[in-house]
């Protein structure tokens, strides 16, 4: 190791800023936030120190450096644009023991400043003791995403409890079991939703050690390139103890939950259900009955095509708390990489969605509805009805010229994406299947081939009907 981290507590320290240009006001509103009793020494100031320097928000004392004005210093930032001269009030500090740091010279200083993330009363702080700060505010970043803003206000709220919970438990090991299931409860993961009585109620009940809640969320996992997740999606995905999902979700997102979470398949295939919606809607009644955090995880959006709603509906009944994320869902997945806008002034001014499969046995879908101009279709689950919606949208007035693609594995490193006109529908039913495809039919798809910027590691020649729509516009 070769620095040490502390924090410092600022508050009846007196420091010094030497710099009155854009680094110095970076430092000084850092140490401001910090609560430093501060001192800013510089001929002139930006007019944004000068602001605060009217605001009273520190001691101004308008000169060159000088040892007089910093003697009485315990921390001091050389921030000037003149090396020779940070390398002086270098010497002075460290002849004199007053902390000090040279902005951006790692070797004329006692100490650093890491990148920050900043949680207060929680500080996550990352250092590369100057060698790489590059990498230390990639790092930083990382941990932006995933850490949820609200953990300032449960940090602060557990800071509120110490008092209670020292008095409810004598030993130190009761206090830590207890904060161990106080950042793993509903608190944490459902802080904004509960009411102050709620949490109360929550905190009394871990003190009296009956048993937590469970809960389940309903989290979209988008179409599939794992990098459309919500920060929300991978921030649940971690907290979970129970990860029931679909086939559709891919390794690769799954990679991303909790390592020692339970994993339940419960995939869906057509003809192939590896458990009906009922057994589904059970397992998580069941699961989140046991006092465990599920995540249930589904493609794309869970409110479009999902059937998350009558998840929700059984959760409501057993009376079980629920949170819901949404996602992107395949249309704008698939469309955006397949560089098909949905709508657009020329084409379509109106999408619409729809799903392939009837949920009723013997039901049609309003054909009539479907074929209107400035239109765009999205057909979720049509592949397997490709000849009948082809039939179908002839025969209530579609042109047999109008444009389709059919978009396979979309956002994916296997995306495929085939262009036919309409009444070429009927001859890909038979095309692979078992891989999530959705068809995209309307003018639009005409821009797909100028559009198309998506290199998926499959992408290929979409066919000929390319040949045909490049030459239409
Ligand atoms: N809730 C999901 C849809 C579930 S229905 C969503 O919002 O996207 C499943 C259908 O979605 C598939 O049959 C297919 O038509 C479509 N789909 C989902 N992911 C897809 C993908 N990556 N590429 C193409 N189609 C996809």
């Amino acid at each position: 190791m070769q620095q040490f981290p502390i924090f410092l507590n600022l508050s009846g320290f007196p420091c010094a800023v030497v710099g009155g240009g854009e680094v110095a006001s970076r430092k000084v509103s850092a140490l401001l936030k910090a609560g430093a009793e501060l001192t800013v020494i510089a001929p002139k100031l930006s007019p944004e120190l000068a602001e605060l320097a009217d605001q009273k928000q520190f001691t101004y004392r308008q000169s060159p450096w000088a040892a007089e004005l910093i003697k009485d210093m315990r921390l001091v930032v050389a921030a000037t644009d003149d090396n020779a001269i940070n390398q002086q009030i270098y010497h002075y500090c460290e002849t004199h023991k007053i902390l000090v740091n040279a902005v951006d010279q790692p070797d004329i200083c006692r100490y650093t400043t890491p990148s920050i993330v900043n949680r207060s009363p929680l500080i996550i702080a990352i250092s590369s003791a100057g060698m790489s700060p590059v990498l230390a505010r990639r790092i930083r970043a990382m941990l932006e995403t995933m850490l949820p803003q609200n953990l300032s206000a449960i940090a602060e709220y557990a800071g509120g409890l110490r008092d209670k919970i020292k008095k409810a438990f004598n030993s130190i090991g009761e206090r830590r079991q207890f904060w161990e299931k106080f950042f793993t409860s509903a608190i944490m993961t459902r802080y904004d939703s509960l009411t102050e009585h709620q949490k109360e109620q929550l905190v009394d009940d871990m003190i009296t050690g009956q048993q937590a809640q469970g809960e389940v969320w309903l989290v979209g996992a988008g179409p599939g390139d794992p990098e459309l997740l919500t920060l929300k999606a991978v921030q649940k995905m971690q907290m979970a103890d129970v990860i029931v999902h679909d086939r559709l979700v891919s390794s690769q997102i799954l990679d991303l939950a909790r390592k020692d979470a339970e994993f339940i398949c419960v995939g869906k295939q057509k003809n192939k259900h590896l458990k009906q919606q009922t057994e589904i809607n059970q397992l998580l009644v069941e699961q989140a009955a046991s006092g465990k955090k599920v995540c249930r995880l589904k493609g794309g959006d869970p409110f479009i095509f999902g059937r998350g709603g009558e998840e929700l509906e059984t959760l409501v009944e057993q009376q079980i708390p629920f949170e819901v994320v949404p996602a992107v869902t395949a249309a704008a997945g698939c469309a955006s990489y397949a560089g098909i806008p949905l709508t657009h002034r020329d084409y379509a001014r109106k999408v619409v969605f729809v799903t392939g499969q009837n949920s009723k046995a013997g039901e049609q879908p309003d054909w009539q509805a479907l074929v209107r101009p400035y239109q765009t279709l999205v057909i979720y689950m049509g592949l397997a009805r490709a000849a009948l919606i082809e039939d179908e949208l002839i025969k209530h007035g579609m042109s047999p010229d109008t444009p389709v693609a059919i978009i396979e594995n979309g956002t994916t490193a296997e995306q495929k994406v085939f262009c036919c006109k309409l009444n070429q529908l009927a001859d890909f039913e038979q095309h692979k299947k078992g891989s999530p495809t959705l068809l995209i039919i309307g003018e639009v798809v005409k821009l797909h081939p100028k559009l198309n910027w998506y290199q998926s590691s499959h992408n290929q020649t979409t066919n000929a009907f390319v040949n045909y729509l490049q030459n239409e516009r």
